[in-house]
C-alpha cells in the first residue's frame, strides 16, 4: 500500500502549513516560494483550522503550486481548538475524540477533503485524537464509524486517509484499523511520535505497521524523562529514532513515497534544521 504519486522513490519533501508555521503569515505564492526556495519540490500541506477553504482560496493554492512547481502529497487536518500544551491536555482537545466538536469537526474534514480535491491532492490526513483503550467505549465506537465516512467521503473525493501515528501504540492502531475496514485507510508514520508519545519503539513499530503506511514523515526526539510527558523533539539526526536505520528499513519494507520532513518549531532555526535534514536525507536515501 503507497499513496501514487509522480515523484522519484524517496524524494524528499516538507511538511507545511497553510499559515503560520514556516514563521510567517503569508499568500499562497508565498508560501509556496518559501518552501521552494529550502530545495524541495514536493510536500505535505498542513491545513489550519481556521483556513480559508472557499473556491477563490483553493483556485489560488492551485495556481500558486502549478506556477511554482511544487507537488502536495496530503492535506492534513487541523481543527480549531486543538492544543498539544501537554499529554492531557492532547487527549482533551486533539481530533474526533472530543464529544463536543466531533460533529463539526466531521463536517470540517469533509470540507477539507473537497478543498484538496481541488488542489489535486491523493490523500488526506489527520491525528483523531488519543483513542479510549476500550474498542467497546461508545466513543471508541463513535470516532470508528466517523472514521468510516471519512474514509468514504475521501474515496469519493479519489482520496486515500491516513491516521498520524503517535498517540497509539502499534497494536492498538492495527487493531482500530482492522476494525475500520476501509480499502482507502492507511497511517502516515511519524517515528519521532512513537518516541514523544512514549507509544513504542519506532523501528519495530514501522514493521507491524508496514502494510498500512500511506506516507511517512521523518522527525527526530527523544523519548520522556517522565513517563506521561512529552519527550523533546530534536533536529532531524540528533534524536532516539535512528535516521540511517529508519530509511533503511523504510527500503527494507519496499516503501517508496515521499520522505516528508517535519520540524514542529517556528523562525530561523527551523529553516536551518530543515536545510540540514534535506542535506542528511538525500544522503541516505541514495
Ligand atoms: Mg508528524
Amino acid at each position: 500500500m503507497a499513496i501514487v504519486t509522480d515523484l522519484e522513490p524517496l524524494q524528499v519533501g516538507l511538511m507545511f502549513w497553510t499559515g503560520g508555521d514556516l514563521g510567517f503569515e503569508a499568500a499562497p505564492g508565498e508560501i509556496v516560494e518559501s518552501v521552494r526556495s529550502l530545495g524541495v519540490s514536493c510536500g505535505q500541506i498542513g491545513v489550519h483550522g481556521d483556513a480559508d477553504l472557499s473556491e477563490p482560496s483553493a483556485r489560488s493554492w492551485r495556481s500558486a503550486l502549478e506556477r511554482g512547481g511544487l507537488r502536495v502529497v496530503t492535506a492534513f487536518t487541523g481543527f480549531h481548538g486543538e492544543s498539544y500544551a501537554s499529554i492531557p491536555i492532547c487527549a482533551q482537545t486533539v481530533g474526533y475524540v472530543p464529544r463536543a466538536s466531533r460533529e463539526e469537526r466531521e463536517r470540517r474534514t469533509y470540507a477539507v477533503s473537497d478543498f484538496a480535491r481541488e488542489l489535486a491532492i491523493p490523500g488526506l490526513a489527520t491525528h483523531i485524537g488519543c483513542l479510549p483503550h476500550d474498542p467497546a467505549d461508545s466513543d471508541y465506537v463513535a470516532v470508528l464509524e466517523l472514521v468510516r465516512r471519512v474514509c468514504d467521503r475521501c474515496a469519493e473525493n479519489g482520496q486515500t486517509f491516513a491516521l498520524e501515528t503517535g498517540q497509539e501504540p502499534a497494536p492498538a492502531l492495527l487493531e482500530f484499523l482492522r476494525a475500520v475496514d476501509r480499502p482507502n485507510l492507511g497511517i502516515n508514520f511519524d517515528p519521532a511520535n512513537m518516541i514523544l508519545y512514549g507509544s513504542g519503539e519506532p523501528l519495530e513499530a514501522l514493521d507491524d505497521l508496514k502494510d498500512h503506511i500511506l506516507t511517512v514523515h521523518c522527525k527526530d526526539g527523544t523519548w520522556p524523562e517522565t513517563p506521561g510527558e512529552w519527550g523533546s523533539e530534536t533536529p532531524l539526526g540528533e534524536g532516539d529514532v535512528g535516521m540511517q536505520e529508519y530509511v533503511a528499513a523504510l527500503k527494507g519494507i519496499g516503501y517508496s513515497g515521499p520522505l516528508t520532513i517535519e520540524r514542529e518549531i517556528v523562525g530561523r532555526e527551523q529553516r536551518e534544521d530543515i536545510r540540514r535534514a534535506i542535506a542528511l536525507l538525500n544522503g541516505l536515501r541514495a
